[in-house]
């Protein structure tokens, strides 16, 4: 259920600017659809993604995918605790499929450690715990953890 941005906690404000200020590093000019990616550690370090496309299409790059990338670049691996995802859009826009495939391997990797995740749009979020949640019937039984 959207909840309008006025009803974000606190310190989820942080995941928010990051992810919107993500989005403005999207390379988007086929599509013009700008999305930004924000994954915060538990020791509190924001990563971020931001959708990459290309004339060749298959070799576009979701926000998600940046960001992942971008985590799994740093030595000192604290779980990862939150994902934002922020489009311009009036309602929150929820990661494709791949996106969510990519996301259940991380949070695989750290057993005992959920991931929150915020949907962000302009004017409103949507959040859960766990991807699994938008993620059923997931193909994750050969995950090494
Ligand atoms: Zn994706």
């Amino acid at each position: 259920m959207n909840k309008p941005l006025a009803e974000l906690p606190i310190n989820i404000n942080p995941l928010y600017l990051a992810s919107q200020k993500a989005s403005k590093l999207s390379y988007a000019p086929y599509s013009k659809f700008h999305v930004g990616c924000a994954i915060e550690t538990q020791l509190g370090q924001i990563l971020l993604g931001a959708n990459q496309e290309n004339v060749s299409f298959p070799a576009c790059l979701c926000a998600e995918a940046v960001g992942l990338s971008n985590y799994a670049m740093i030595t000192d691996k604290s779980p990862i605790l939150r994902v934002g995802i922020y489009v311009h859009s009036d309602v929150p826009t929820y990661p494709c499929g791949i996106c969510r495939q990519m996301l259940l391997e991380y949070e695989t990797r750290q057993p005992g450690h959920t991931i929150d995740y915020y949907i962000f749009s302009k004017e409103s979020f949507a959040t859960f715990t766990s991807i699994k949640t938008i993620l059923p019937h997931s193909f994750s039984e050969f995950i090494p953890t």
